[in-house]
């Protein structure tokens, strides 16, 4: 049965407060897990949130799941809301990875424990990082398209730099370039990140970048799959695509099938079942008062956050049947059907 506080309703504006929440929740023994996602924009986050409220469920919980369409204050309302309601944890993908820790500083003053998903919440308290060694991501982007073309004109184009990981995917890559960079072997003459990770704007830049350089470009660097789509396209309009490489990341189903046809060199395959499983196993487990174990601490500018990172994995031609096909995660009846 459902329960509306109208006192806590008028009070939740300015701040949820720990003693007028009610939960909202059909069964409130059990631990209500509140999941508060930036958006359901690429492909990636159905799977996550299918999965993670799947697992949330199995594990004794009840969730609640709502997407801010990448806009910051409805991500704000929506985690004021659940903490009205009565959430116990919340776990969040932040949009913005600054203005997101006005959700943490709200949830704690409710009691509440948040997780931070996939995305760092920056400069705030937050009390969990659970994701994936977004680093290590960039470095197989770079990695991966160095192994075919390691000489010449490169582009970058990055992720929405409001978003942590954009930043890391970039410092990942970067690692790998230097190098080649200081040999005098690459030089970036693209480098630009990608407003709210659009592959139109990906699109838009990549055009730009052709005409700064009158099409003399050797290899892209991009970020995930939607902006390689956008750069694609591009390079498509320019008749080059197919001959210069191009990363991704996400595994999308039309970005693997690009691997397939040749347009796209590689993706990154991050395995949102373990990331989902282990998240609704912390969150489950904080929120009833439990210890929860982590791996490392990672600093957000404020702290050292109790962390754990999984490890990501490259897929190219050759190893799509070992990678996302073993695991399920894209069937090859989707993938190979025309
Ligand atoms: C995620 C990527 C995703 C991107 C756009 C990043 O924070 O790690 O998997 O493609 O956001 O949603």
């Amino acid at each position: 049965m459902l329960l509306f506080n109208s006192a806590c309703t008028n009070q939740v504006a300015d701040e949820p407060n720990k003693a007028d929440r009610i939960k909202l929740v059909s069964d409130d023994g059990k631990p209500y897990i509140g999941f508060v996602l930036d958006t359901l924009k690429e492909e990636r986050w159905y799977k996550d949130k299918a999965l993670f409220e799947e697992k949330v469920v199995q594990m004794g919980g009840q969730v609640k799941t709502l997407a801010a369409n990448g806009l910051d204050d409805i991500q704000i309302k929506q985690a004021e809301l659940l903490i009205q309601e009565g959430a116990d944890v919340l776990v969040v993908v932040p949009h913005n990875a600054e203005i997101s820790g006005k959700i943490v500083e709200m949830a704690h003053k409710a009691g509440v424990k948040v997780i931070s998903y996939d995305r760092l919440i920056k400069n705030s308290k937050v009390d969990y990082y659970i994701s994936f060694d977004n680093e290590k991501v960039g470095e197989l982007q770079a990695s991966e398209v160095v192994k075919k073309v390691s000489k010449g004109n490169f582009a970058y184009i990055g992720g929405a730099e409001s978003d942590n990981n954009a930043v890391l995917f970039r410092e990942g890559a970067m690692k790998v370039i230097q190098p080649l960079i200081d040999k005098g072997d690459i030089k970036i003459v693209y480098d630009q990140y990608t407003d709210e990770w659009k592959p139109e704007t990906a699109q838009e830049n990549m055009q730009s970048a052709l005409q700064q350089n009158s099409n003399q470009i050797d290899a892209v660097i991009a970020a995930n799959d939607g902006t390689a789509g956008g750069v694609i396209n591009a390079l498509s309009s320019a008749g080059l695509s197919g001959n210069i490489p191009v990363s991704g990341q996400d595994a999308e189903l039309m970005g693997v099938k690009r691997i397939v046809e040749g347009t796209q060199t590689m993706t990154v395959y991050k395995p949102i079942t373990l990331l989902a499983e282990k998240v609704a196993e912390v969150a489950v487990k904080a929120a009833k008062g439990e210890k929860v174990a982590t791996d490392r601490t990672v600093n957000n500018g404020e702290i050292d956050v109790p962390s754990i990172l999984l490890d990501p994995i490259a897929v190219t031609k050759n190893n799509i049947k070992d990678t996302v096909i073993k695991d399920g995660y894209l069937t090859e009846e989707e993938l190979y059907k025309k």
